[in-house]
């Protein structure tokens, strides 16, 4: 058990403090504190971390090119229990816990919700107590710094890494790897007849290990986030190759190498849910999966676990197909140095990699050309191309049609389809809420769901209840744990017992209170850092998550011109509105043109609405800069309104929409993604839904029907609010408004905007209405909390555990080995 005690833990600090700096606790900066308190915490965890290690049991590899953490000070302070004493000695040292909490650095080594779930599930798998840990990459540019200049998003390089590093890592050298690129694979057969495969003048790239410790809450468990930066080998490495003999050769040459080495681990991909094509996107990919399959492999050596006994020791799981090519990986390594047969590699490696998929969006399913894997990565696309082979051959003995061999096969058309690959070579495919699933079964997936049906899973996401709430809002959590005890904290579903005070007017009454603090601090931090005024008895309606068409941001701030508007048609009226802050928070990935055009927009109605004074101070509109973990930890505890206004069937999951619910915010929806599960939870009277249903979508787009500018000829409100965008009403808008415009009416609305947005105006509406009955919105703020329990992902983690990773696979697989 990790202890601690006050007195000790004053003496460790200073001297910490004097074995880094050198100097004295006054002398200090918050970053050197923060350091310092960070090492000091290292120290006290690093006989348990080092404990975690021994493989007693089977250990999950969780595989993923983004991991969203955010800050690791409070969360790890709150899963060992140490918060109280480490504050109480830090006060008596004169300094401040808080303020050093808001000087670490934030990793954003991800783009939204993808990265973010995957620091969730490690939250998750350590606080479950299973030995589950991640690999991924160490970019040293994590997602950009956004800043807003002329209403516009400028992007700045994010240095997360100050001095080049980072206090809760710690780098391990000795367990450097080497990653090979390029070259010509030889295949001789030995005295014996074996096939003896080499891969020869081949570019090697080390891939050096950065490890974090990943906390569990009260347990002792401590996993590892394994991620790894690219460099040129040293050395011991450099005389394996030619390549580095060579390169050493002119000093030119040997500046482009390390060049090439190097970039590999430079940046993080902006695009959310929109495929990278990009060589060097390939290579990341390639980097650490290579990197992470042969660490595996080296720790099973060590713990002299046979390649038969594999699937009992281990799972590795592959998030969304990014981390695709550990699938050929492995067998490349049982192939070529284990020296196993085709099937005997097949039979263990489809037992060990599981599978989810998070988009249906067709911009985001990963293809790479035949000729680039062929020439970047000559051993994979081999392997790739004999598991194809036998794929394909084994759906032609089946008697299937050349069409839907054709749209099963792996390679077609020049094409490797990273998805198909997964969905092939493992034994469980999942997708991330049931609506998502059950369009993967039925429309997308629905050959290979036909074909193996017993591979396909559903896991509806979860978020750390630990950060997004005990840690983001210490208030609520509070109240909770007067109320119900605290069993709650270790299992959500007792959340439930809530329920029991929906009547009291007391509880009620404190969490309004709750409600209204937190909406303070955001306001006071809108104040220092937008410089805008904003009124905390307003209702905060919030939609913060990545900038995508499929959002319909654009949705919600046309809307907001329809109800200026109206504030401005009945002026003398003093129309009796319920006042109103909306707040936005969203990144749009650089070259994403019509989400950068739809941030102006949203920036320049802004400056139209907050500065007229006919408004009168009843709608405002924010647009918090650079959202992130942090600024979400912030936002979220203070919502009253959660947008999750998607266009059904479009956003998989959500997670968002989740901890909104957890905070206490009413949930304004279409029933898509993980929103249909709140609707399950908290019922239609408990949540405010609109919008076109998954089958009117599902049946717009396959058999057309829907034309939007026959709805702007129609509706002279809307038509009023789509010209706004091309006639000047709104200062600053340039030709932005045409693309917007255009998106709109030229291209059809791809996203139903038009279509959706009058039910979306009556919902919101109904939410104006309701806020006047303030007993009325704290209870159904109350029964949302209450039902929030299964959105944990300690349940969503204990069902990948139980359903899949202890499980393994199931007899069909077995049965349907090829
Ligand atoms: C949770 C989270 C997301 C995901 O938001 P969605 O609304 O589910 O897309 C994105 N970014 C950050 C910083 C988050 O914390």
């Amino acid at each position: 058990m990790i202890t601690i005690n006050k007195k000790r833990f004053k003496e460790h600090f200073r001297r910490k403090m004097n074995n880094l700096y050198a100097q004295t606790l006054e002398e200090a900066s918050n970053e050197e504190l923060f350091n310092v308190l960070c090492y000091v915490i290292k120290d006290m965890i690093s006989k348990d971390w080092e404990g975690s290690r021994i493989y007693q049991e089977k250990a999950v590899f969780y595989f993923s090119i983004e991991f969203l953490l955010g800050r690791q000070l409070k969360s790890n302070l709150l899963n060992l229990g140490f918060e109280d004493t480490i504050r109480q000695g830090l006060n008596e040292l004169g300094i401040d816990l808080d303020e050093i909490v808001e000087s670490e650095p934030d990793p954003a080594l991800g783009n939204g919700g993808l990265g973010r779930l995957a620091a969730c599930f490690l939250d998750s798998m350590a606080s479950v107590g299973i030995s589950g840990h991640g690999y991924g990459i160490r970019y040293k540019y994590g997602l950009f710094e956004q800043k807003f200049v002329n209403n516009s998003q400028v992007e700045v390089p994010d240095n997360w890494l100050i001095n080049s590093s980072y206090s809760w890592e710690t780098v391990r050298p000795n367990r450097a790897l080497l990653v090979k690129y390029e070259g010509k694979i030889n295949m001789e057969k030995d005295d014996e007849d074996n096939l003896k495969v080499t891969h020869k003048d081949y570019i090697p790239v080390m891939a050096m290990p950065y490890d974090i410790p990943i906390i569990g809450y009260g347990n002792e468990c401590i996993n590892t986030l394994r991620i790894w930066k690219s460099e040129i080998p040293t050395r011991d490495f450099g005389k394996s190759s030619s390549y580095a003999k060579n390169q050493a050769a002119s000093y030119e040459d040997a500046l482009k190498y390390k060049y090439y080495a190097e970039e590999i681990s430079q940046t993080l991909y902006p695009n959310d849910s929109n495929y990278a094509g990009q060589l060097l996107r390939l290579k990341q990919e390639y980097f650490f999966v290579s990197a992470g399959i042969q660490d595996i492999f080296r720790k099973c050596r060590r713990y002299k676990i046979t390649t038969q006994d594999l699937p009992n020791k281990i799972a590795i799981h592959i998030n969304d197909t990014h981390p695709a090519l550990c699938i050929p990986e492995m067998m490349r390594i049982l192939l070529d140095e284990e020296g196993l047969s085709w099937d005997e590699s097949w039979n263990i490696t489809i037992k060990v990699m599981s599978y989810t998929n998070h988009t249906i969006l067709c911009e985001a399913m990963e293809r790479w050309s035949e000729d680039i894997m062929k020439k970047l990565l000559p051993r994979m696309y081999m392997i790739i191309e004999e598991i194809n082979k036998r794929y394909v051959n084994d759906l032609r003995k089946k008697g299937y049609s050349e069409e839907k061999v054709k749209r099963m096969a792996i390679m077609y058309d020049g094409e490797i389809r990273m998805a198909n690959l997964c969905i092939v070579s493992s034994y469980s495919i999942n997708g991330v809420a049931q609506l998502h699933t059950k369009l993967l079964k039925e429309e997308v997936l629905n050959d290979f769901y036909e074909e193996e049906s017993y591979k396909f899973n559903n896991k509806t996401n979860g978020i750390a209840h630990r950060r997004w709430l005990i840690s983001s809002n210490p208030e609520l959590a509070n109240l909770i744990t007067k109320l119900i005890g605290n069993k709650w904290i270790k299992d959500t579903s007792h959340l439930k017992e809530l329920e029991k005070f929906v009547d009291d007017e007391n509880v009620l009454n404190r969490l309004e209170e709750i409600k209204f603090n937190n909406k303070v601090k955001l306001a006071n931090y809108i104040k220092e850092n937008n410089n805008i005024t904003i009124d905390p008895n307003s209702i905060f309606d919030v939609q913060v998550k990545r900038l995508h068409a499929y959002k319909r941001q654009l949705m919600n701030i046309l809307h907001v011109l329809c109800l200026y508007h109206e504030i401005l048609d009945n002026v003398d009226l003093e129309l009796d509105i319920q006042p109103r802050t909306f707040i936005f928070g969203a990144k749009a990935a650089p070259g994403y043109y019509l989400a950068k055009c739809i941030i102006k927009l949203i920036n320049c109605v802004a400056n139209l609405v907050n500065n007229d004074p006919r408004v009168k101070g009843k709608i405002k509109v924010v647009f918090i800069e650079n959202y992130g973990v942090s600024l979400a930890e912030k936002i979220i505890p203070a919502a009253n309104v959660s947008e999750q206004i998607s266009t059904t069937t479009k956003e998989a999951s959500g997670t968002s929409n989740m901890k909104f619910m957890m905070n206490g915010a009413l949930t304004l929806a279409t029933l898509d993604g993980a929103n249909v599960e709140i609707y399950q939870q908290v019922g239609k009277e408990n949540m405010f839904l609109f919008g076109l249903s998954a089958k009117q979508v599902l049946d717009y787009n396959k058999y057309g029907g829907y034309s939007s500018k026959d709805l702007y000829h129609s509706n002279k409100l809307l038509k009023r609010v789509v010209d706004d965008l091309v006639n000047g009403f709104i200062p600053g808008l340039g030709k932005e408004g045409r693309e917007i415009y255009d998106a709109l009416i030229t291209y059809n609305d791809e996203y139903f905007v038009l279509r959706d947005i009058d039910e979306y105006a009556d919902a919101q509406q109904r939410i104006s209405n309701l806020y006047k009955d303030k007993i009325k919105w704290n209870k159904m703020s109350l029964i949302n909390i209450a039902n929030s329990g299964i959105f944990s992902s300690d349940r969503t983690i204990n069902e990948y555990i139980e359903d899949i990773w202890f499980k393994g696979c199931d007899e069909d697989v077995q049965n349907n080995i090829i």
